[in-house]
């Protein structure tokens, strides 16, 4: 190679932003690299082989030197992870892959999709109030999505989006675009809602809201932990009250306590009662017990009425939906609630709300739009392709992890980012998210909706051959990405 061939930059073409790339270094996306005078996939393609188990290491070669064997092609799953892609779209896919499984050719069409229409829908398990629904939530700052519905014993966040990614400032679309991408990766992102909470959210692990790692996800609401306890209280005290921020929970009023002849005992419970020892809004949402802003429980509780059965001596368990808060009292001769230690009799109840709550986790699914150009890698007859996934003739994976494919018009899909091998999520600067996309067909049907034929290669072609992005390869069990690892490694 001469100076000046080693001077020139060369063009990758494999997004809109076409760097101009020196020898030697990479583009923007740290994705793509001149490697002596040639644009490269610096990523390996990744090929989930069903032979190994997932402890079992990575196994990386090259085209030309693998003497593994791929005679059992059925085994092996070639997906989009390191590919490369059909970005400018009038090209086939990188790799269009035929397999026969259980005596049916089979086609997959493997490319690294770029997708501006994409988030992530994100699942916190946490009774603590983390914001109000439909308050902003931030990364670095920057608006990245919003609160949306809680749902039971979660509280949901919907962040990126086309909007953040393109409808803001430029800084708002990086911002959105990075957060997206490293929660896609399964790295820790820090979010600050709008007058509410500091939230790490990692995919698999524990939220961290405020600085505290969140242990449990509450057992369910108030209502539905006195349903489930109920008799188990029976004999052993007067009076429980299950403090939610959602439903509170009052033994003797409540159905569950109806049914087992429960007393009544004058309780009186501020807040909105919906039904018979059922409370909404006793406080305001917070970071308190059952997810209200109360330290002290005693704040929800009115005037105890003698005449409903209130006197000296009854007894009172306050305890929140995971029973990590928990309270007992007994009324002195002004009816007034004096705290008292919990009866060992009392111990195991509480436990048990304990023992029933779940570990507390985020979870993060991927939603991208997969029908726009990209289709024309696998057909020239882009809408025949989105009929047959419609029709469930073509199925829809994201690095081998099969993608929940949303009814109605488009190829809407959403997924476990958990699933996925390491690092399968890259982004372009448009801004936009990268990520790895198979369409996989019976290859008469692949034929039958426009597929590109002459493209169609068997997975030892392939990896001997490469793509126009290079000829790196890699082994890893299906499910082998660290996080499982790891978890395996614990347990
Ligand atoms: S951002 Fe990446 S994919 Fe896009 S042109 Fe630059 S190197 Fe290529």
């Amino acid at each position: 190679m001469t100076a000046r061939q080693k001077d020139e930059k060369i063009r990758c073409d494999a997004c809109p932003v076409m760097c101009y790339i020196a020898e030697g270094k990479s583009g923007a996306c740290d994705r793509y690299a001149n490697d002596d005078g040639k644009i490269v996939r610096l990523d390996p393609l990744t090929i989930l082989d069903r032979r190994l188990a997932a402890g079992d290491q990575v196994k990386p070669f090259l085209g030309a030197g693998w003497d593994g064997g791929f005679d059992q092609s059925d085994q092996m799953f070639v997906t989009a992870v390191g590919a490369g892609t059909t970005y400018p779209d009038y090209k086939p896919a990188p790799f269009i892959i035929s397999r026969e499984i259980e005596g049916v050719d089979f086609v997959t069409v493997v490319t690294e999709a770029i997708f501006s229409y994409c988030g992530v829908k994100v699942k916190i398990d946490t009774d603590r109030h983390l914001g109000k629904e439909g308050a902003i939530v931030r990364c670095n700052g920057e608006a990245v999505g919003l609160m949306i519905t809680s749902e039971y014993g979660s509280q949901m966040l919907s962040l990126g989006g086309v909007d953040h990614l393109t409808g803001g400032s430029k800084q708002e679309g990086r911002t959105t675009c990075d957060t997206l991408t490293r929660m896609c990766n399964r790295e820790a992102v820090e979010l600050t809602i709008d007058d509410g909470a500091t939230v790490t959210v990692q995919a698999g692990e524990a939220p961290i809201v405020n600085g505290v790692a969140e242990k449990r996800m509450r057992v369910g609401c108030g209502s539905a932990t006195i349903g489930m306890f109920a008799s188990q209280w029976k004999g052993l005290v007067d009076e429980v009250v299950v403090v939610d921020d959602h439903i509170t929970g009052v033994v003797s009023e409540h159905q569950a306590g109806k049914v087992i002849n429960w007393p009544e005992t004058g309780i009186k419970i501020k807040g909105r009662r919906s039904t018979p020892g059922r409370y909404f809004q006793v406080a305001e949402p917070g970071l308190g017990w059952g997810g209200t802003d109360i330290q002290d429980p005693l704040t929800i509780l009115g005037d105890w009425s003698p005449k409903k059965g209130a006197r000296p001596g009854l007894t009172l368990l306050m305890v929140s939906t995971t029973g990590d808060q928990f309270a007992y009292f007994e009324l002195d001769e002004e009816l007034q609630p004096q705290a008292k230690p919990l009866p060992q009799t009392l111990r195991p109840s509480v436990d048990l709300i304990t023992e029933n709550c779940e570990p507390a986790l985020c979870t993060v699914l991927f939603m991208g739009g997969a029908g726009g150009s990209l289709r024309a890698g696998a057909t020239k007859n882009p809408v025949k392709l989105t009929r047959s996934v419609q029709a469930q003739h073509t199925a829809v994976s994201c690095g081998g992890v099969p993608a929940y494919v949303w009814p109605g018009g488009g190829i809407t899909i959403m997924l476990d980012v958990l699933n996925l091998p390491d690092n399968a999520f890259g982004y372009v600067p448009t801004p936009a998210l990268v990520a790895p996309l198979e369409f996989t067909v019976s290859r008469a049907d692949y034929l039958e909706l426009g597929g590109h034929d002459s493209a169609i290669r068997s997975i030892a072609e392939a990896v001997e051959t490469g793509s126009e992005y290079g000829a790196n390869s890699q082994l890893i069990a299906p499910g082998a990405n660290s996080l499982l690892t790891r978890d395996d490694d614990d347990g």
